[in-house]
């Protein structure tokens, strides 16, 4: 499955990233043996207890919804923070950063499902925070882009029209307030059940688990 998704994902200008939750040190040294360099978890303490018996070129991403009083676990190393929901979180990681001298990548995580249990900015809150918070306020954290997660369902016309939401968010951000800044170009969308929908709809980077483990 993990050629055939790298097979695919090759037709898009689109990343990979191995969602490694729950699975074993063997199970990712496997992928990790072919070639494969990006994974992501979603909780801190899963990520510190398995990260320093794998190799040390992994490139890290948090993916699931983040404490701030966790921040300072993986700011030394995490390569990039999909997660980020709250002005709050945001603040932090940019205090954790400076600490550790250095600027964290991050995602601007935007509720895009129907669902109430998804966590995320609503759209609305989050052009208020970016014109009254402008992101040169956080200068170690670098925002690439944004990320969100569709609703759980098997109705594709849903989930595809959610990732469009997403795309426009994307697009309306960048043209207010990172127009000038190249490394603005992410856009995390696409799981298990709806990465081809997600690449159609424009997915720089997939976060894919279970069918890659299966
Ligand atoms: C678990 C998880 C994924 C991957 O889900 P799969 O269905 O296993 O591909 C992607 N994004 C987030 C935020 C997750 O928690």
């Amino acid at each position: 499955m993990y050629d055939k998704i790298n097979q695919k994902i090759k037709k898009y200008a689109a990343r990979l990233v191995v969602v490694s939750k729950t699975r074993s040190l063997e199970a990712i040294k496997k992928i990790y043996d072919l070639g494969q360099r990006d994974f992501g978890e979603n909780r801190v303490q899963e990520l510190m207890d398995k990260k320093d018996d794998l190799p040390e070129d992994i490139r890290w991403h948090l993916i699931g919804h983040l404490q701030t009083n966790k921040v300072k676990y993986i700011a030394p190393f995490a390569y990039m923070i999909h997660s980020v929901d709250s002005k709050k979180i945001w603040k932090e990681i940019n205090k954790e950063a400076e600490k550790n001298e250095r600027s964290i990548k991050i995602l601007l995580q935007i509720k895009i499902a129907k669902e109430d249990s998804k966590y995320g900015f609503d759209s609305e809150e989050l052009y208020e925070l970016l014109d009254k918070t402008p992101p040169h306020m956080f200068p170690h954290t670098e925002v690439c882009g944004v990320m969100g997660m569709a609703t759980f369902t098997d109705n594709m016309d849903q989930v595809r029209d959610e990732f469009r939401r997403l795309k426009k968010h994307f697009e309306t951000i960048k043209e207010n307030h990172f127009k000038d800044k190249s490394s603005f170009q992410e856009i995390s969308m696409g799981m298990s059940g709806d990465y081809e929908v997600a690449l159609e709809e424009g997915s720089t980077m997939l976060r894919v688990g279970s069918i890659i483990f299966e």
